[in-house]
């Protein structure tokens, strides 16, 4: 947890009583209804629930990729809902890095270039970063790879560079060993680990036990809702 001047202790990121519906016609999905979580500095939490529960809706509230539809998100202190779109890119520039379900690498692009395009849409310039996240995500040998030459597991770690790129407080993980082996993802969740005792807060949303058992908390949400 931060502590702020005032000597109050503030989450880094905060949702309070999200909704969101979808319409189609007469149909109406109820994807949140009143979730609330708080995730501090240094925690390490998971989303976990049935297909369909609401989860990557979530996540993408958090980041401000959509609008909830009642309730607000705030990162690190700020308001990242309803504000403009620009201001929301500028927000998620800043302090949120996500690691999508389906992936965020660009395929004509290298490991490498991939990492440096993310930093360029920022405006951070290169100094050398980019190639300590290859290092540390143990790619220094695939940096001039392209995407669909990885390993499941390789691909795992490109993208979590990527998402790493801005040096982002906040991390957001979507299923990100849903698709890999054991061992690789021990090795991704012991690199979100390593980013939440750095000081990050780190929602990962997954099915795995294996997963739910290295974070802090477990948010279960069933049918748009936490249930414990
Ligand atoms: P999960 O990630 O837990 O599988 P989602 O958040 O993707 O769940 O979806 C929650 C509910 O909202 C589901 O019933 C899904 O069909 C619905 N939903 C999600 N996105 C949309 C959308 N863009 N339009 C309409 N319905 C959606
Ligand atoms: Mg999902």
């Amino acid at each position: 947890m931060e502590v702020t001047r005032s000597g109050s202790e503030r989450p880094l990121l905060e949702a309070d009583e999200l909704y969101r519906f979808y319409h189609a016609g007469r149909d109406e999905t109820f994807a949140l209804r009143g979730v609330s979580l708080t995730v501090g500095a240094g925690e390490m939490i998971a989303v976990s629930g049935p297909s369909g529960s609401g989860k990557s809706t979530l996540l993408s509230c958090l980041a401000g990729l959509d609008e909830p539809d009642g309730g607000h998100v705030s990162v690190d202190g700020e308001w990242i809902t309803r504000q403009s779109e620009t201001e929301r890119c500028a927000i998620r520039a800043r302090s949120i890095g996500m690691l999508l379900q389906t992936g965020s690498l660009l395929e004509p692009l290298t490991v490498l270039d991939n990492i440096r395009v993310a930093q360029k849409i920022i405006g951070q310039k290169d100094n050398g970063s980019a190639l300590e996240l290859l290092h540390a995500m143990g790619l220094n040998d695939h940096r001039d790879a392209v995407p669909s030459s990885l390993s499941g597991g390789e691909r795992a770690r490109a993208g979590l560079a990527v998402a790493l790129a801005n040096d982002p407080r906040v991390v957001l993980a979507d299923e990100p060993t849903g698709e890999l082996d054991t061992s690789n993802e021990d090795v991704v969740l012991g690199l979100l680990h390593d980013l939440a005792v750095q000081g990050s807060a780190v929602v990962v949303v997954t099915h795995s036990k294996r997963v739910t058992e290295q974070c802090d908390r477990v948010i279960e949400l069933l049918d748009g809702r936490v249930v414990s």
